[in-house]
């Protein structure tokens, strides 16, 4: 929740496990500690109804009462081709995410029973989608085309997508703020790693190729996504383990990764602890992972015809020294030279080459709230352009 006038967070959280039990929601009001409350939360609408009762509750809320919400902003996943930008809800974007359910079923039915939730309990007030997918829609069409029959991007829009729209957008437009240059005159590699990786090369303020596709699962390796593999494999496993496709699905999606490379962590912390004493498939795992980041690196240098800097955001980009250092690691040849006491950095905007590296490489924590919450008062006011520089966070 944001004063925007004064343009101060007043209070950030979370509802966890809404439908699925023991739900509870987390609740840190700007300046003071964070708090846990448990409440279940059979249904989107209750979790809602938690999050507007908590920010208007006398002893820890934050504001007296609902009349001052004047919008809401969605983080919303799927768009398919419908939309390239943020937009303000009505029926027929509603009915777009519908239409597009089929190519995120796990994300935007919730996502709509979010927004209709949001709709009942503040009625009469706007409320804007901001597309993960959104970000991805400037890709050249060489870019996002699979060489499978074009006849299944026809029929049923099968293409490469990419996601952590909201994510890439801001960290590669801090990055051109911090080589003191504008977007547009600057090319940013940037890397969102948490338990989703994604990958972005960022040519002149817009995304040209992004590391994952159709789905969030191609692409790096995550902490329980495979990631790029033969495609194969899935067939593979239906043929000699017999297992179904929902099987398959499973193991892809939710064991595969650093979780199936170890057998047992999905947590970078973990991996590395063990690593330390000596795991073997710890070892493995992160060498794994930083090898297929360095890859993507030189991939997308070549893709852009040259990089100016390389960003590293979400909770394994930002706080993990070590993976960052072994990604880097032998990219002298690009002109990339680490710092390593820089590195050492956790969670906090820094420069972590020499003075003299040629290429940049910036640690941005990420902040997807603020881009939906600046989308969002940007269209009320009718000032939206799709990735421009009014964004206030941006003007430095
Ligand atoms: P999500 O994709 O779920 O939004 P986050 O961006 O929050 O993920 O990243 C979560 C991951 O960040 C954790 O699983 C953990 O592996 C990693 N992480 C957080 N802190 C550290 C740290 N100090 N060192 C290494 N990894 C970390």
């Amino acid at each position: 929740l944001m004063d925007w006038d004064n343009k101060k967070v007043l209070a950030k959280g979370i509802v966890e496990r809404v439908t699925i039990g023991n739900s509870f929601i987390k609740h840190e009001a700007t300046g003071k500690e964070e708090i846990t409350i448990n409440h279940d939360c059979p249904h989107h609408t209750d979790a809602i109804q938690l999050i507007l009762n908590t920010l208007t509750d006398p002893k820890i809320g934050v504001i007296k009462d609902m009349s001052s919400i004047k919008a809401v902003g969605h983080r919303t996943v799927h768009a398919g081709e419908k939309f390239a930008q943020s937009v303000l809800i009505d029926e027929k974007v509603i009915k777009a995410l519908e239409e597009c359910s089929h190519l995120a079923p796990l994300h935007n039915p919730p996502n709509l029973a979010g927004i209709k939730a949001a709709m009942a309990a503040l009625p009469g007030i706007p409320n804007v989608a901001v597309f993960d997918t959104a970000f991805h829609q400037t890709m050249p069409k060489h870019a996002y085309i699979y060489p499978i029959p074009y006849e299944y991007y026809e029929e049923m829009a099968m293409r490469r997508y990419g996601f952590h729209g909201t994510s890439h957008l801001y960290v590669s437009k801090r990055a051109a703020i911090m080589l003191g240059k504008k977007p547009n005159e600057v090319n940013v590699i940037t890397l969102h790693i948490g338990n989703g990786v994604s990958h972005c090369a960022v040519q002149k303020g817009i995304s040209v190729d992004t590391s994952m596709g159709l789905t969030p699962l191609e692409g790096a390796v995550m902490g329980t996504r495979c990631g790029d593999i033969d495609p194969y494999i899935p067939i593979f496993l239906m043929k000699n383990k017999n297992l179904t496709a929902d099987q398959v699905d499973t193991i892809l999606n939710k064991k595969s990764g650093v979780l199936g490379i170890t057998k047992k962590f999905t947590d970078r912390r973990d991996i590395q602890k063990a690593a330390e004493s000596g795991d073997e498939l710890c070892k493995l795992a992160e060498d794994i992972e930083a090898y297929r980041i360095k890859k993507y690196i030189g991939a997308y240098a070549a893709a852009m015809g040259g990089v100016d800097a390389v960003v590293f955001t979400a909770g394994v980009g930002e706080n993990s020294s070590r993976i960052r250092e072994k990604a880097l690691e032998g990219l002298e040849f690009l002109g990339i030279k680490l710092d390593k006491e820089a590195n050492k950095i956790r969670g906090k905007e820094n420069e972590i080459t020499t003075k003299d590296s040629r290429v940049k490489v910036f640690v941005i924590p990420t902040n997807e709230e603020l881009v939906i919450i600046e989308d969002t008062v940007a269209i009320l006011e009718g000032k939206y352009k799709k990735h421009t520089e009014y964004l206030y966070s941006f003007q430095k």
